[in-house]
């Protein structure tokens, strides 16, 4: 896998590889927890890149995608600077959590059987999330709010990971063949589920050049 160590000594460089990693990171999953298995950039192969490098890098992505609040974040940065060893298992945390989704929901497209340990992965940061969750009224109804910390990001994945394997949806999830090595995972919202690529413009449109370029190959001949 490639992994890019920049010379991040200076806040501005700092700033630099922080645009680099997570703005050039497209959302192409349609549900939270497949954008989060797709911050690894292709999925498959030895050009595969990690997007989400520490535990700084995993707040900003979900305060960016919505996953957690400016305020969420902010409190975890804060709590992160006074136990640097417990953010640093947060985020390995974190990272198991995407494994097993990535696991799980790829094995649901292949239209396979879930794997045990992927499914338990799943199951444990729920029941985490739940632990530390309160049932609270909203404007008119009421609803679980998981609470603040280290682990926010990984439990509000969990909630959302488990919402979608309990819904109707969960037949369109899909996975990109895109180059053999894409493997992005995302939901089909196509009204006759046709989708078949993560994004049109990228694996969509390299597979009408190799099939064009393929085509004109054979003409030749
Ligand atoms: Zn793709």
């Amino acid at each position: 896998m490639v992994v890019y160590e920049p010379d991040c000594s200076t806040h501005l460089q700092r700033s630099i590889w922080w645009c680099y990693t997570v703005n050039v990171l497209r959302r192409l999953g349609g549900h939270p927890a497949l954008d989060f298995v797709n911050t690894i950039d292709p999925r498959e192969g030895e050009d595969r890149v990690e997007h989400l490098q520490s535990f700084a890098d995993l707040l900003d992505w979900a305060c960016r995608g919505g996953v957690v609040t400016a305020r969420e974040r902010q409190r975890a940065v804060r709590e992160a600077s006074r136990r640097p060893a417990a953010a640093a298992q947060a985020f390995r945390r974190a990272i198991a959590l995407r494994e097993a989704i990535c696991a799980a929901f790829g094995a649901v497209a292949a239209g396979g059987n879930l794997p045990s340990a992927a499914l338990a992965e799943i199951e444990s940061a729920y029941r985490d999330a739940i632990a530390h969750a309160r049932l609270i009224r909203t404007r008119s109804r009421f609803g679980w709010r998981v609470g603040s910390g280290l682990e926010l990001v990984r439990w509000q994945i969990a909630r959302q990971a488990v919402a979608l394997l309990e819904s109707d949806r969960i037949g369109r999830v899909k996975r990109c063949p895109g180059s053999g090595t894409c493997g992005w995972l995302f939901l089909d919202s196509s009204r006759n589920g046709s989708r078949r690529w993560c994004s049109m413009e990228g694996c969509g449109n390299r597979a009408k050049m190799r099939r064009f370029a393929g085509r004109r190959r054979r003409a030749r001949h």
